[in-house]
């Protein structure tokens, strides 16, 4: 492992992989888009993947057995970023939670640890990116990541 060159394509689509055999029993419906030609991003493959896997893992619990996540990766042009978004038709978030997500130890599940989102948000904030949320209570959820393009020769 180890930062560097990364295809932020090739990362979602192993991720992919890892939950689909879940989605399918749980009846959740996965619908993916890829941009073609995506800038590279410099992080390490391995922990992105886990920060990919706890989101869609999140998405998972959060929808009904009729639910559906949608994954995308664009390009945003505004900042010169590679997003992967995981959009849920779940439970969505309460505004006085939302401000907690990020906080160690902060979950509402029975068993839940409350770290998943904790370390994807120091991890992100470490490759230089960020982790976004957006949601509507009974309705559902965004979560993107968003990490610097590499460009030329860096
Ligand atoms: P855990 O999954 O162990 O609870 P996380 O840090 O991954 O810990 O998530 C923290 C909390 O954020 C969850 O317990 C849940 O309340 C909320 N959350 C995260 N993702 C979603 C989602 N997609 N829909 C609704 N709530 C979510
Ligand atoms: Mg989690």
């Amino acid at each position: 492992s180890g930062v560097g060159p990364t295809d932020i394509n090739t990362v979602v689509a192993d991720s992919l992989l890892l939950i689909e055999p879940k989605a399918a029993r749980s009846g959740i419906e996965l619908v993916r888009s890829f941009a073609p030609n995506l800038p590279m991003v410099k992080v390490d493959g391995e922990r992105f993947k886990q920060v990919l896997i706890n989101v869609l893992i999140n998405a998972s619990q959060a929808v009904d057995s009729d639910g559906e996540i949608r994954i995308r990766t664009f390009f945003d042009f505004a900042d010169r970023t590679v997003r992967v978004s995981v959009a849920d038709t779940g439970v969505g978030i309460s505004p006085e939670n939302i401000g907690k997500l990020f906080d160690p130890f902060f979950t509402t599940k029975d068993g839940g640890t409350g770290l998943g989102l904790s370390v994807a948000d120091r991890l992100m904030a470490s490759w230089g990116g960020k982790i976004l949320v957006d949601s509507t209570l009974g309705q559902g959820s965004v979560f993107t990541l968003a990490l610097p393009a590499l460009e030329g020769d860096k």
